[in-house]
């Protein structure tokens, strides 16, 4: 069996209220875990964007750096990591986005790509889409170009892609 035709959807397990009563959190570790598996499924995510001209592969910490850094090396571009507040040692620029209670923030180094370059966001999971809007946001406002946005999973129903309205929007496996 080619390595491609391997279902990502049969190596993510549900788990029912993790981290909170009501989320049923989608468990990649048995991907991750699985070479063949875990190898076409990073195949299956950088395809649609190899002629893309992508310079850099930013990933949402934290799950998302598992992802993006292979991505990083099939595309031959670099890494960059989108951090939570307050973990990246050098100058930053941030975004803050609106959790069920609350607000949260996300940071890149305000260097870490050049003005104008193709930048492929990564992350595990689509939900409401509020991080991904608001790593886009950081992305363009450090200077870059979203090219698009890459996901392995993407929840339906929770409508994420309205927040991402006019992005090339790729996810794998919907729920
Ligand atoms: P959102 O901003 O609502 O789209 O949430 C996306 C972020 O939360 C991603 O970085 C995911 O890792 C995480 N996330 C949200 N919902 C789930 C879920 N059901 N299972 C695993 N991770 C999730």
């Amino acid at each position: 069996m080619p390595a491609t035709s391997l279902d990502p959807a049969a190596f993510i397990k549900d788990v029912p209220d993790f981290p909170k009563k009501g989320i049923v959190f989608k468990d990649i570790t048995p991907l991750l875990g699985n070479p063949a598996a875990f190898t076409a499924a990073i195949d299956r995510m950088a395809e649609p964007f190899k002629d893309a001209g992508i310079s850099y592969v930013a990933g949402i910490e934290s799950r998302g750096f598992l992802l993006a850094a292979p991505l990083a090396c099939l595309l031959k571009a670099g890494l960059v990591p989108i951090r939570k507040k307050g973990k990246l040692p050098r100058k930053t620029k941030s975004a803050s986005y609106a959790l069920e209670y609350g607000q949260d923030c996300i940071e890149a180094h305000e260097d870490a790509f050049p003005a104008g370059a193709k930048v492929l966001l990564v992350d595990d999971v689509l939900a409401t889409g509020g991080t991904a809007k608001a790593a886009c946001e950081l992305i363009e406002a450090i200077g870059g170009q979203v090219v698009g946005v890459s996901l392995l999973i993407e929840l339906d129903f929770l409508n994420g892609r309205a927040n991402l309205a006019g992005r090339d929007v790729r996810a794998l496996v919907k729920y």
